[in-house]
């Protein structure tokens, strides 16, 4: 896949699809707590893209304030979260995951450092599997 190719991306269900023609700005994990929560997991990975630059290719997300600064937005089908966006931004940081290649970001921050969990590691060493379709 060549730089200039569209990024896409969407929700679980499918029904809210996004696309932006240029790389993300930058890209980085958010440890603080509203992301956690946000996302269900122990960290965000979030992609900045000029809001300018990005295209609903459905209806758009709903949202709701998460903060006195700043919205989220997600699919009101399925619940993924989609968003954040800080009021006073014309960026908005998509989560990596709804992105369908994440594979061709790279995280270069972390964020929040002072609420990461002392247990989020990256090591190679532990046992590995992939997602299984059914336990
Ligand atoms: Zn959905
Ligand atoms: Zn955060």
């Amino acid at each position: 896949m060549t730089e200039d190719a569209d990024w896409t991306g969407g929700c679980l269900c499918g029904k809210r699809r996004y696309r932006f023609a240029r790389p993300p700005s930058t890209s980085g994990y958010c440890h603080c707590s509203m992301c956690r929560r946000a996302t269900g997991g122990p960290f965000a990975v979030l992609v900045r893209v000029d809001e300018d630059d990005l295209e609903w290719l459905s209806e758009p997300p709903a949202t709701f304030r998460s903060s006195p600064i700043a919205k989220r937005g997600f699919c009101p089908d399925c619940g993924t979260p989609l968003f954040l966006r800080y009021d006073d931004d014309d960026r908005i940081r998509l989560t990596a995951g709804s992105l369908d290649h994440p594979e061709r970001i790279t995280p270069s921050y972390n964020y929040g450092i002072e609420s990461r969990l002392p247990w989020v590691c990256y090591d190679d060493d532990l046992p590995g599997q992939p997602t299984q379709e059914r336990f």
